[in-house]
């Protein structure tokens, strides 16, 4: 499962009981006849469940959620027995119970059930757009149970024969393919598919409506991209993207795809970005469908890696899976990590090395507070499963075996996948197999570092010093707890074993070493000019650097280091100013050095802290002078580039652009500003005009510098915008206006119904991110928690909990804090948590920064 499309945030709630099954009835196949009815929003359904019963007992449990179970009867032993049915609605299970003991062996599960198809991107649900509505499945974690009783456990994993009716004109998706479709009484038609392989309950996949497909065969796998019909051509380009894919997958894993097709399907309604349903992966429809002749750069990218991550899971989750929800990281820390490789071998131009390491550098910053949780848990309830899906399961587990994979090499790490999955294929299996994998393959102490990163929370942070004498020459490390606040109070109980590489100013001083105590000598060669820790920024781990150290690197960044460690160099930096180890006229001064860098992750990255130092430590009357730092900074930038695009651009150059229109029109900058507002003006008329990677930046600036005319332009446009693209394009852009009334218009699009339910937590997420808006979106939210408590906390808060984070004012944090003391935001409890952590942390930079800014811009007068 991936989401869709922006960093998450972790969180906690309160645990129940545990709810798992007992382990004494195992079963093995379903045969399930379903009956969706559309139009009733309702369906029947009939199945039988093999199982095998290794102790005797009167009950079975199976889970059971919102369905009415009609009949039940228990077969075993030649002999059939009529059961009565207990449901437990709190623990999501029903109690199938007969008069006597069903003795040990095969037994046969007979149940008759009904429900309702719900609107909650749940279950089986509706979905729906302008002209109709589809039934569709999302079961992961826990919502198999919404369709048919189960034992809906991963450690379950059994076969299925499903078969459906829908109406004439309908097709049916499923996991298997389609081997029997027969006419049936009231104009509707039975499908029957093909038995599925060995799986899981939350991987059983089903979507009801009248698709249409592009398809392709690949490695002897036939690929299927499916739509509503006025959406089927955008889905060329996911086509491509899964046909490399598996090409690609079908060598790096030594095992090829086991599944027999794959068919991708554009959802309408979708709370994910997609999910790897075996054979038959689903997508919000933005994550699969582009329009190639308006897309950016960035889209396209992340849409490649979405797709690239799902298909990486139908090995490495399906084939293979987590034996249960604690591991559930490796599942999706592997697949988000694994998701570079076919696309960077496709791609070698997007340099996606950088990407990797950006994505690496924002989970360590969300790492570095107090309240952020192990990427191992205990879930047991369904809702502590949902909350299992966070950035920590995703970006640190990638950044963990982005470690992993350097420390013993990617050929060696390779083997350990292959003899993982080889050993386990068709079955469970846990972290504790895979770190016995990689540890036999490489004959490293796998077993030993991993834990260390995967049970305890937090990041360390290594010291150095030089200790150079004669005849010993050495680098002295020590290692703790790094804390983005709190000071000197920095944790003292973790501790690491890090695997870490140097590189310097002389080849023959660099070294590589594993960190395990909490002071450790390294010897090192020579007296190199400089001194990097964490060469390829392959390790997960921040660095402080003296300022002196630091002076002599960014002198050499530009020639002597990669952009994945230019990167690192710069949140290292910026991460010693948040936590007052360094002063804001530190940072300010590297940036300066390296105001000729090119590379789009450093500019953007070096903007964003530069834009929080502006609106938290630079005083009004200097604001003036800070924008012509500010413009002094990133105009040359431009001089090389221009604003116009040019046939030879390369994708990042085209990056690069729209990343400086968005710095320097927010800089004031009003070339920058012009040239925004006639993009926008020309695409309103003719979309494909437009440098659709530039068009990004070019509406936010437009709106944060129009009026109402221009609002006005957007809203109209927005009503009859055609493709996914236009319809966020504007969405957004209303959304950062400056002008109260106007964002008042934009908030009224909920009462009216307008907004979709997936698109909740991103649409609160801008409005609670543009200063100018989010007194007026916070009141909103307060004043309707009840009804968008369940829809805002989605992926755990990101978006629209997370961006509450993004203030900065001790009476905004007294209020969050007051109003969640007294209101539940189910599943985003730890998100609450942390952006309260994030507006002390920005108060507390204020009071250490704000002298050492006056300081620093008074030398510059
Ligand atoms: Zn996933």
């Amino acid at each position: 499962m991936k989401p869709a499309g922006f960093i998450l945030l972790s969180l906690l709630a309160a645990s129940l009981s545990a709810q798992r099954l007992p382990q004494t009835v195992i079963p093995s196949h379903y045969k399930i006849a379903l009956d969706p009815r559309i139009a009733d929003q309702t369906f029947s359904g009939e199945e039988t469940i093999a199982v095998r019963v290794s102790a005797p007992a009167k009950e079975i449990v199976v889970n059971s959620l919102d369905l009415e179970i009609s009949d039940a009867e228990l077969v075993s032993g030649g002999r059939t027995q009529k059961a009565q049915v207990a449901h437990n609605q709190p623990d999501e299970m029903a109690r199938l119970q007969v008069a006597d003991s069903i003795p040990v062996g095969e037994a046969q599960i007979h149940l008759k059930f009904s429900g309702k198809l719900t609107q909650g991107l749940r279950g089986l649900y509706l979905s729906r757009t302008a002209r109709r509505a589809y039934a569709v499945t999302q079961f992961e974690g826990t919502y198999a149970r919404m369709m048919f009783p189960c034992f809906d456990e991963p450690g379950f994993k059994a076969t299925f024969d499903l078969s459906v009716t829908a109406e004439k004109g309908d097709t049916a998706i499923s996991n298997g393919r389609i081997v029997k479709d027969l006419p049936i009484a009231g104009n509707r038609h039975q499908i029957t598919f093909s038995t599925s392989p060995k799986m899981s309950t939350y991987l059983v996949a089903l979507a009801i409506g009248d698709w249409q497909c592009l398809s392709r065969t690949v490695d002897g796998v036939p690929i299927r991209v499916c739509a509503v019909p006025e959406k089927k051509e955008y889905g060329a380009f996911g086509l491509d993207v899964a046909a490399h894919s598996i090409q690609f997958y079908d060598k790096w894993y030594g095992i090829k795809y086991p599944f027999g097709k794959l068919d991708m399907v554009a959802i309408p309604d979708y709370e994910w970005g997609g999910m790897e349903n075996t054979g038959s992966i689903f997508y919000r429809d933005s994550a699969l469908l582009l329009d190639e002749k308006t897309t950016s750069v960035l889209r396209r990218r992340e849409q490649a890696t979405t797709i690239a991550h799902e298909i990486a899971h139908q090995w490495f989750g399906d084939l293979v899976t987590a034996a249960w929800w604690d591991d559930i990281w490796l599942n999706e820390g592997f697949a988000t990590w694994m998701s570079m490789k076919p696309i960077e071998a496709w791609h070698p131009e997007w340099n996606l090395e950088d990407d990797a390491a950006a994505q690496a550098q924002r989970i360590i910053e969300l790492d570095s507070l107090a309240t952020a949780r192990a990427i191992h848990g205990n879930p047991s309830t369904p809702s502590e499963i949902k909350e299992m899906f966070d950035g920590i399961t995703y970006e640190k587990g990638a950044a963990v075996l982005r470690m992993l994979e350097a420390y013993v090499g990617p050929d060696v790490f390779r083997k350990g996948v292959n003899a993982y999955l080889a050993a386990h294929a068709n079955g469970n299996a846990t972290a504790a197999d895979f770190w016995q994998a990689e540890a036999q393959a490489s004959g490293k102490p796998i077993d030993k570092i991993m834990p260390t990163f995967v049970m305890q929370p937090g990041v360390p942070l290594l010291t150095f010093s030089n200790a150079f004498a004669v005849g010993s020459e050495k680098l002295q490390f020590t290692q703790r707890r790094f804390l983005i606040s709190g000071g000197d109070q920095q944790g003292d109980s973790e501790l690491w074993q890090i695997p870490v590489c140097v590189k310097t100013g002389s080849a023959s001083a660099n070294f590589c070493a594993t960190l395990v105590q909490r002071t450790q000598p390294e010897l090192i060669t020579g007296r190199p000019a400089w001194t990097f820790v964490n060469t390829g920024a392959k390790g997960y781990f921040r660095v402080a650097y003296t300022p002196d150290t630091l002076k002599a690197i960014a002198a050499i960044a530009e020639t002597g280091l990669t952009g994945p460690e230019r990167i690192a160099l710069v949140e290292d930096t910026w991460a010693m100013t948040r936590a007052d180890r360094n002063t804001v006229g530190d940072f300010l001064d590297v940036s300066r050095q390296l105001r000729s860098e090119q590379n789009r992750h450093v500019v953007d990255l070096l903007a964003s802290h530069l834009r929080y130092v502006g609106d938290s430590v630079v005083p009004m009357a200097e604001q003036q002078r800070f924008q012509s730092f500010l413009r002094a900074q990133f105009t040359p930038l431009v001089n090389d580039l221009g604003w116009s695009s040019r046939p030879n651009d390369t994708d990042e150059q085209k990056v690069l652009r729209a990343n400086l229109l968005a710095i320097l029109g927010d800089a004031g900058d009003p070339a920058a500003i012009a040239t925004s507002r006639k993009l926008v003006e020309r695409y309103i008329d003719e979309p494909e005009s437009v440098d659709g990677t530039l068009i990004g930046s070019a509406f936010s600036v437009a709106a944060e510098n129009g009026a109402a005319d221009l609002y006005d332009q957007f809203m109209d446009a927005l009503n009859d915008s055609e493709s996914g693209d236009e319809y966020y394009h504007y969405l957004f852009a209303i959304a950062e206006f400056r002008q109260p009334e106007l964002l008042e218009r934009t908030i009224a699009l909920l009462d009216q119904g307008k907004i979709r339910q997936q698109n909740y937590p991103r649409f609160f997420g801008a409005l609670l991110s543009n200063p100018s808006a989010r007194d007026l979106a916070w009141n909103y939210l307060k004043s309707h928690w009840e009804d968008l408590a369940q829809k805002v906390t989605s992926f755990g808060g990101a978006g629209a909990i997370s961006a509450l984070g993004s203030a900065c004012s001790p009476e905004m944090r007294d209020e969050v804090k007051q109003f969640f003391a007294s209101h539940r935001a189910p599943g985003a409890e730890r998100a609450v948590k942390q952006s309260l952590e994030r507006i002390n942390s920005c108060i507390e930079f204020k009071s250490n920064q704000e002298q050492n800014m006056q300081a620093w811009l008074a030398q510059q007068k």
